[in-house]
């Protein structure tokens, strides 16, 4: 993945990321113009989640998700079971 630098506007290459909270990254990138990593212009930026391409689908999976992890245990494993015979 490559960002934008803040410093020439050039690309820049994420090294590393750490997870900021549930909806944002940090991400650790670097420069690659020649005249930024004489400085070590290396920077931090976040990425957060903005918005659902496909909104509805987003919504049924997270929907079922929660409706699942919602039974009791031997429901659970009664439906997997029978989804697991209809594939
Ligand atoms: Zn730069």
């Amino acid at each position: 993945m490559r960002i934008k630098c803040p410093c020439c506007g050039k690309k820049a290459t994420v090294y590393s990321r750490a997870l900021t909270t549930d909806d944002v990254n940090s991400v650790y990138a670097r420069c690659v113009n020649t005249e930024c990593q004489r400085f070590d212009h290396s920077f931090v930026s976040h990425v957060a989640f903005s918005h659902w391409i496909d909104p509805k689908a987003a919504a049924m999976q997270m929907t079922l998700t929660h409706l699942f992890d919602q039974l009791p245990a031997s429901d659970r494993m009664a439906m997997a079971a029978e989804l697991s015979a209809r594939v």
